[in-house]
């Protein structure tokens, strides 16, 4: 079984704990074949939200390489990068990805709430109903479908965040079922451009997006999926990742994604 890790974040990260290097490292022991970088690429800072074109490629390329020079006899190194809140201002998002070296994949995601929610991060969604939780989906996914029209990279990320943080802070269990419309508006977008989405296996968590969202984008035509673990850490590094191979499988693919330079590879599940 090829086992690859498409969402991993290292200290280039504001949020990572480990070296490119480690979470490489990391990679080997877990028993994966590749593995691919993502840092946050952000259109705003993490602590202010003030407007961000900057990043620093060159710390990226520099532990990217010593990753590379250490164990790239023992796995397929990949330098991605997963562009955050482009939806905020596709304009920096153009500007932070024209500086950028060239990288072999690039997730989309937003991990805001929504204008109506003053974009604030999903991460520290308050306590409160379902019915509050449905309204900032809804606002959630017209961002979203902003940022699939733009479409300037090769997946959408956790297509579902959303119910990561409204587990995490108000130990509720929400699904995206009240929403199908707008997902398939979404997947209507991408499928016919050759842009897919990842299952982000979540740490362990229900994967993001789940089952019944990835039968529906498979239903629809969509083939191109990436297995990402979200790993800020050594410890998750290619979590779940045969499991989400037999996840997919079961939901009717014959194929997860990798890629090389933006181009996709289908590996068989
Ligand atoms: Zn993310
Ligand atoms: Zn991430």
């Amino acid at each position: 079984m090829y086992l690859a890790d498409y969402h991993v974040h290292s200290t280039c990260s504001p949020d990572g704990h480990c070296t490119m290097a480690q979470m490489a490292e990391a990679a080997v022991a877990h028993g994966l074949q590749e593995l691919c970088l993502t840092d946050h690429v952000d259109t705003i800072y993490w602590d202010t939200y003030a407007p961000r074109t900057d990043f620093d490629w060159a710390r990226s390329l520099r532990q990217a390489e010593e990753a590379r020079r250490l164990w790239g006899d023992r796995l397929t190194f990949k330098l991605g990068a997963e562009l955050g809140d482009a939806a905020l201002s596709f304009e920096r998002a153009e500007k932070l990805l024209s500086d950028a070296p060239p990288l072999d994949f690039v997730i989309g995601s937003v991990h805001m709430m929504g204008p109506r929610y003053g974009h604030e991060d999903l991460y520290y969604i308050p306590k409160a109903d379902k019915a509050y939780y449905d309204d900032v989906i809804a606002d959630y996914l017209d961002d979203m479908l902003a940022l699939a029209r733009w479409g300037r990279f090769q997946v959408l990320g956790h297509l579902t965040l959303p119910v990561r943080y409204i587990w995490d802070n108000a130990g509720i269990k929400m699904d995206f079922s009240s929403h199908l419309d707008a997902v398939e508006a979404i997947f209507r977008e991408i499928i016919p451009r050759g842009i897919g989405i990842e299952c982000n296996t979540n740490r362990g968590a229900i994967p993001l997006p789940d089952e019944m969202i990835l039968r529906l984008y498979r239903k629809m035509g969509g083939e191109i999926i990436t297995i990402g673990s979200d790993a800020h850490t050594t410890q998750y590094v290619g979590c779940k990742a045969a499991q989400t191979q037999e996840l997919l499988k079961n939901c009717g693919f014959q194929y997860f994604t990798t890629f090389t330079k933006g181009k996709p590879e289908f590996r068989s599940l």
